[in-house]
């Protein structure tokens, strides 16, 4: 007989190595305020340092881990630095770590129901729960006529939304027999760039898209709204979905849900409402109002792995009426089938989305939902309005910078004095030194600073210090 042989790596090495890995993820926590923010190493500089081909023979885990110090430790940008500004947080904390950490160990894949049934009925709980924390009409409950399904990002939540509504207009025509180019969508000029992609891939057409103006708060115009649908009618097109934003990314603007939700009932439009960042909000009763309008919505969608402590990806994209999106997306294979699926007694998330597989996601959310209790969610989500709120009160009562769009949360925009030169050099100076990491976007055309607070472990402390940092190197510049 042949040499049996066994690369797997054994429990006891495995045992070994993980709480090993426990502790290295525990002193990057610890440690993590030691690195400068953003990565400075310049491009290639990773790849030049990785051998060209994959190694023949056996490496040993010391080995790997050596490199991930080496190597891979100075191409990462901080994202879990408490001096973290830029973009949008991207939450990590230890129950999410530990939660996902056991979804990898049980390796579930829950495409349907019978393939894990914990997976569905955890996911459909968890989801229930968060409906009650956020406040949400009946209707987005699986107990009603709607329900929820985690998907990856909020990307993936559009696409869905739109594949649904388009659907929908169609009387499941479009899945039937292709697009005829007249149907129309409408987003503001604000909206994320997620749903000009998803407009895209799903067949409509960009020509097709309209970016609606947007007032002096830089929410989406309702009139401009209404004539543009008008327009479109008149030329006869078929109006079917309009995208409302609660925060947007670049100012977080927020689009007048009540008023947009009217006109969805009154034309027969499908309503997404994209609040990826700050629908966490909404868990807080004083928030909770930033989502009024929401019972006129056919969809929403948020990322807990944006400011609810769980770490990528976990996004939330609730509906109003599943049987549309199931109709939308189910596809019914005879590998597929069985007995739980035709008793109709069950969930199949794979009716849910666009792909067929999926991970046990809900374990992070749980994990994260028990660890802090819904009181303890509320309590840090709060904490970083209110830091925020004090960072745009420093800036307003500043001399020398401006805040240039409403704050009505956890981003603060700003802008020196000095024009737009000076602020673009203001940032790069800042965040090349290392010590925190902000970004920019533009409005009306000039160039403006944000700063995003809402990393799990950001304090007023560290946003007291930035906004020192950002004054003195300021008083630098202009010297
Ligand atoms: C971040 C963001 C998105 C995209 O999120 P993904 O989950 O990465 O797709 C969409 N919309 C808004 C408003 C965002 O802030």
């Amino acid at each position: 007989m042949e040499n049996i042989k066994n690369y797997h790596m054994s429990s006891e090495e495995f045992r070994k190595q993980g709480k090993q890995m426990i502790d290295w993820i525990a002193d990057y926590y610890e440690n993590v305020e030691k690195y400068p923010v953003l990565s400075q190493v310049k491009p290639g500089e990773i790849t030049e340092q990785l051998p060209l081909n994959a190694p023949e023979v056996s490496e040993s885990m010391d080995q790997i881990m050596t490199d991930v110090n080496a190597i891979i430790m100075p191409g990462i940008t901080h994202w879990q630095s408490p001096n973290f500004f830029a973009f949008f947080p991207s939450n990590s904390s230890g129950p999410s770590v530990l939660g996902d950490l056991l979804s990898s160990g049980l390796g579930v894949q829950g495409m349907i129901w019978a393939t894990s049934p914990a997976c569905t009925e955890l996911e459909t709980r968890v989801l229930d729960w968060l409906a009650g924390m956020l406040q949400l009409p009946e209707q987005f409950k699986s107990t009603s006529t709607g329900g929820a399904v985690i998907q990856d990002t909020a990307s993936s939540a559009a696409l869905s939304a739109i594949l649904a509504a388009r659907e929908k207009k169609t009387n499941y025509q479009v899945n039937e027999s292709g697009c005829s180019g007249n149907l129309v969508a409408y987003i503001s000029s604000q909206t994320h760039s997620s749903l000009e992609k998803a407009i895209k891939i799903a067949g409509i057409g960009k020509n097709n898209l309209r970016l609606i103006g947007v007032d002096e708060k830089l929410a989406m115009r309702v009139d401009l709204l209404e004539s543009a649908i008008e327009n479109d009618l008149q030329n006869g097109l078929i109006p079917f979905f309009v995208c409302a934003t609660v925060g947007s990314t670049s100012t977080n603007a927020i689009d007048p849900l009540i008023e947009i939700g009217n006109i969805c009932r009154k034309y027969d439009l499908w309503m997404h409402i994209d609040a990826a960042m700050s629908g966490t909000a909404a868990i807080c009763p004083e928030y909770r109002h930033f989502l009024d309008g929401i019972e006129l919505a056919d969809s929403f969608s948020f990322n807990p792995h944006k400011w609810m402590f769980t770490n990528f990806d976990c996004n939330c994209f609730f509906v109003a009426d599943r049987s549309v999106l199931i109709k939308t997306l189910s596809i019914l294979p005879e590998y597929l089938k069985n007995q739980a699926t035709e008793s109709g007694a069950v969930i199949d998330y794979r009716d849910w989305h666009i792909q067929l597989g999926r991970r046990f996601r809900s374990l992070k959310l749980w994990f994260v939902i028990r660890h802090y209790g819904v009181s303890g969610l509320r309590y840090h989500i709060s904490e970083h309005v209110r830091i925020a709120q004090e960072f745009a009160e420093w800036v307003r009562t500043s001399a020398d910078f401006d805040l240039v769009a409403p704050a009505p949360l956890n981003l603060v925009c700003f802008a020196h004095k000095n024009g737009n030169d000076f602020n673009r050099k203001l940032l790069e100076t800042i965040n090349a030194e290392g010590t925190m990491y902000f970004t920019h976007t533009v409005v009306n055309g000039n160039y403006v600073l944000r700063m995003c607070i809402g990393q799990t472990n950001t304090k007023e402390e560290h946003v007291r210090q930035a906004w020192e940092t950002i004054q003195e190197t300021a008083k630098k510049l202009e010297s």
